[in-house]
């Protein structure tokens, strides 16, 4: 291929990894930090923000990922930083699997709770674990103290 070739301009299809669309937009950054990737890992991370979105007229963010896969607890993190997300599993440049993340009923160990005074925050050796009480709007409730949070303030907490 031709060093100036305009392709190489663009971003490249990946061969293996993960993409992961139709992130709101804004929040690509949230989705590599809540998955611990922060550039010094040895894999190609691409990061589209604010592409505008033909099928809903909007903007949105894109993460492609080389030579990664996710694993549940993973899936279940994105799903509560950007809920509408589509994780396409690539495969020698081929979609092999495409699906919209499913917020988990239980979420165990990723959101902190809101409440200073929860036994979840404290040194005992308490786990956050929140239920699920509403997809849209999203909302999580505290198994130990009750505290509700709506989707603005738990993205604060993961
Ligand atoms: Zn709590």
């Amino acid at each position: 291929m031709e060093e100036n070739n305009k392709s190489t301009l663009k971003v490249n299809k990946i061969k293996d990894g993960i993409v992961i669309d139709h992130i709101d937009h804004g929040k690509a950054l949230k989705v590599l930090s809540t998955l611990g990737i922060d550039g010094g890992e040895d894999f190609t991370v691409s990061i589209l923000m604010n592409v505008r979105s033909k099928a809903v007229d909007s903007f949105k963010d894109i993460v492609k990922i080389e030579k990664r896969v996710l694993s549940k607890g993973e899936l279940d993190r994105i799903s509560l930083v950007s809920p509408g997300a589509t994780i396409n599993i690539i495969k020698n440049y081929e979609i092999e699997r495409k699906f919209t993340v499913e917020i988990p009923d239980r979420i165990v160990g990723i959101v902190k709770c809101s409440n200073q005074n929860c036994i979840s925050n404290n040194k005992e050796p308490v786990t956050a674990e929140f239920t699920l009480e509403s997809r849209s709007p999203l909302k999580i409730r505290c198994i130990y103290c009750d505290r509700t949070l709506t989707q603005q303030e738990l993205y604060h907490k993961i």
